[in-house]
């Protein structure tokens, strides 16, 4: 596909990145690989706008992939980090910030009786999992089929979709070992966990979900499902570990469990609770988490864990979120939902808007979402043309069809108006796509 725009100073950057970093990124979908073009280096951030190397300014539907829930730059979040840097930057001890991180946490998350703070979310479902090893002596994780959890051995398993089917490696790296242990199933599906406790007994450690899958696109779990888990694994003797890095103080003030209202014995956090830097959260149900170190066997620790810079720029972040902010969110989803619901059907594209709260993604098929599989099935070239047609009207989206827009409190009118006004011909552009 021929781009009819440049971004010259970005590819530059790109070309002296790709000599010293592996595909030119430090997380690969940034790379553009879904979508083809020049990745876009951003140099700065304020409120819904990001600005590239180029100059050139874009609404911002990614929001970091979900952290930056106050948009960019915000100066109540930009000041408390200011005086915490202003105080050094990392002291290897416990600090007041981390208490009150994990305060808020408790107080916003019934679920959450105790919290353990580490750097990313990935650090966060590898301990989480290790811990229901630990607490159950069990070695088998169930695991669905398009929810991902960061790329952690046991959870990049996500081979087929088949009843119980056993994992295989996806990538080079994941030994078979490890592999066997994670049983991988299709979403929305209780009979096949149903299925995979009469096939392990006494095996499963756990079953981790996503709260709300938003890594497939946005794909809602179907009425019980979450609740079924729940009692799958109460009746199995397995814990319930419901990660909630994408979901969390995003979908409500409490997350998906604000939604749902289904307890799990572990969640997972991160994104949203790290006001933009780097900081993740694992918690849940204090008779397990005191299996953990000090206090219990299950060893988990992190050099960087409950960073005073990081917990002051996430607790800033948190204070900020009340009920109208969500509320603000939520109108803005809702709107953005219908605008680009009416562009595809104004050009005939066949699509479905799926949503989750305020989360949401297009899926170029109008038949119904619920796993992997189905996801899959739609037709990803036309969300390829509808990118760059996006991007050269200067809205930022996610590089993939598959994976959640995000919204913020910063995305007043005049953002929405210019994502409207792009909608028209990036629907048209989406509805000439050719496979
Ligand atoms: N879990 C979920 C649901 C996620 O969406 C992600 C990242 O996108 C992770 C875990 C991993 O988090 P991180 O990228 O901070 O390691």
């Amino acid at each position: 596909m021929a781009y009819s725009y440049e971004a010259p100073v970005s590819q530059s950057l790109f070309d002296r990145a790709s000599v010293v970093t592996p595909g030119g990124v430090n997380s690969p979908v940034r790379a553009f690989r879904a979508v083809g073009g020049t990745p876009r280096f951003m140099v700065s951030g304020t409120g819904p706008y990001l600005t590239d190397a180029d100059g050139r300014e874009y609404v911002d539907l990614v929001c970091s992939w979900g952290p930056m829930i106050l948009g960019h730059s915000h100066p109540e979040v930009i000041a408390a980090v200011q005086e915490a840097v202003s105080r050094g930057t990392s002291f290897g001890t416990p600090g007041e910030g981390e208490v009150a991180l994990a305060e808020e946490i408790v107080a916003r998350i019934e679920p959450v009786e105790q919290v353990r703070l580490v750097s990313s979310g990935t650090e966060a479902t590898m301990s989480a999992i290790r811990l229901a090893r630990g607490f159950t002596g069990r070695s088998k994780v169930v695991k669905f089929a398009g929810c991902y959890h960061g790329h952690v051995d046991a959870l990049l398993a996500a081979a087929g979709s088949g009843l119980a089917t056993f994992g295989l490696p996806d990538t080079p790296g994941v030994t078979g070992a490890t592999a066997r242990d994670t049983v991988v199933l299709p979403y929305n599906d209780l009979d096949a966990v149903r299925a995979a406790f009469a096939a392990h007994p006494g095996e499963i450690a756990c079953v981790i979900t996503e709260a709300s899958p938003g890594n497939m696109g946005v794909v809602p779990p179907a009425d019980g499902f979450n609740a079924g888990l729940k009692e799958l694994c109460a009746a199995n003797g397995a814990l319930y570990i419901s990660d909630e890095v994408m979901t969390g103080f995003r979908t409500s003030k409490a997350g998906w469990y604000g939604v749902d209202g289904v307890r799990p014995d572990l969640m997972t956090f991160g994104k949203v609770m790290g006001g933009g830097f780097p900081a993740a959260a694992f918690g849940g149900r204090a008779d397990v988490m005191a299996h953990l170190a000090p206090v219990g066997p299950v060893y988990q620790a992190g050099t960087l864990s409950g960073n005073p810079v990081a917990t002051a720029a996430g607790l800033a972040q948190l204070r900020l979120l009340d009920d109208a902010a969500y509320a603000k969110i939520d109108a803005v989803s809702a709107e953005l939902r219908s605008l680009v619901g009416d562009a595809f059907t104004k050009e005939g594209v066949a699509h479905t808007v799926s949503s989750a709260s305020n989360m949401f993604s297009v899926f170029f098929t109008d038949e119904p979402v619920r796993n992997y599989d189905d996801a899959k099935k739609q037709e990803a070239f036309r969300f390829t043309a509808f990118f760059h047609s996006m991007l050269e009207q200067g809205v930022y989206l996610p590089p993939s069809a598959f994976e959640s827009w995000f919204v913020s409190t910063a995305h007043d009118e005049r953002a929405v108006e210019r994502i409207a006004a792009a909608l028209p011909a990036a629907a048209r552009a989406a509805s000439e796509a050719t496979a």
